[in-house]
């Protein structure tokens, strides 16, 4: 994603954050620093944390560690837990190894809209208000790290990515569990603060159908709705499309539908269609599920 940043250890800065995303002061910010070093000037950094961070960083993995006073308490919205990690990006990495501080860096879109992927989509979001953009073209992966709880009992996955929780299980040789029930949005299981039921909704009314199947059963399309496709495949396959439509990759791979998914969504806004129609992934991969949980997110209003 491309992100806000400010420095993370000055209040009025990350106030600054809050303020131009109109995010709730309940949900609280990401660290992001360059090395794991630095890491324990802000955290506790455990031997847990320690391995993972050798193997995955830098790269999309969030620890959520326990807290030093250091980090105020604006940037963890007062709870005693601080999110960190270290970006695989040359140009954030760059930038990170020049300043004493880390930087606080959520994504760069207003509350509840579309995560950015590209600098445009975030000037367009901001209009007049866009802070100065540090361009490196689109991101590499299109979807927010993956979160893990490093200081509940057992380590806890909250947010769903590219590093699976397989991933992290053979790193730590210990079970993981999912809080997000990805199927079911509407559970009762805990999560962390911001991970409310709609996040990334586009503006269209977004519908999501369990499958292609149940897509081509609605019976409620207009000829100016949109179908965004899993795979361009599945989208020749049918005959007399009810309406438009696009598909957010070639064959289906996962890695592309992820790093596609928002930029399509953006481009579908754009083009003011009705109803914009997503078709969950039915595969059991933990790339696939965390694909779903931002569709589910997409379309949750709607739901
Ligand atoms: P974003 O910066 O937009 O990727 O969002 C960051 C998300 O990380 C928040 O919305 C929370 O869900 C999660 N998060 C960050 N810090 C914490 C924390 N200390 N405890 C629980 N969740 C956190
Ligand atoms: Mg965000």
């Amino acid at each position: 994603m491309y992100g806000l940043a400010a420095n993370g250890l000055n209040p009025n800065a990350v106030k600054k954050i809050f303020d131009l995303k109109g995010r709730p002061a309940t949900n609280p910010v990401i660290l992001h620093v360059s090395t794991i070093e630095q890491t324990s000037k802000y955290a506790f950094f455990d031997e847990k944390a320690k391995k993972l961070a050798a193997q995955f960083w830098p790269g999309p993995l969030t620890l959520l560690l326990t807290k030093r006073d250091i980090v105020p308490d604006i940037t963890t919205a007062g709870l005693s837990t601080v999110g960190i990690r270290s970006p695989d990006n040359k140009v954030f990495q760059d930038m990170l190894a020049c300043l004493e501080f880390p930087l606080a860096a959520p994504s760069a879109n207003p509350s509840n809209r579309t995560s950015p992927t590209s600098p445009h989509q975030v000037s367009e979001m901001f209009g007049h208000s866009c802070p100065p953009i540090l361009d490196d073209g689109p991101t590499e992966l299109g979807i927010e790290s993956t979160i893990l709880n490093l200081t509940s009992k057992q380590p806890s996955i909250l947010r769903l990515g590219h590093i699976t929780s397989a991933e992290i299980e053979t790193c730590l040789d210990l079970p993981v569990s999912t809080l997000i029930d990805s199927n079911n949005l509407n559970s009762k299981l805990p999560h962390s603060p911001g991970m409310s039921k709609v996040h990334y909704a586009p503006r269209t009314h977004a519908i999501l159908h369990k499958s292609v199947q149940a897509c081509m059963e609605y019976k409620g399309f207009t000829s100016n709705d949109l179908i965004i496709f899993n795979s361009l495949q599945e989208m020749e396959r049918l005959h007399n499309l009810p309406c438009m439509a696009t598909a957010l990759s070639k064959e289906g791979d996962l890695k592309i539908i992820a790093k596609s998914l928002f930029g399509k969504l953006h481009d579908a806004d754009k083009a003011k269609f009705n109803q914009l129609h997503l078709c969950l992934n039915d595969l059991n991969d933990d790339l696939a599920l965390a694909i779903n949980d931002r569709m589910r997110r997409a379309c949750a209003e709607n739901t």
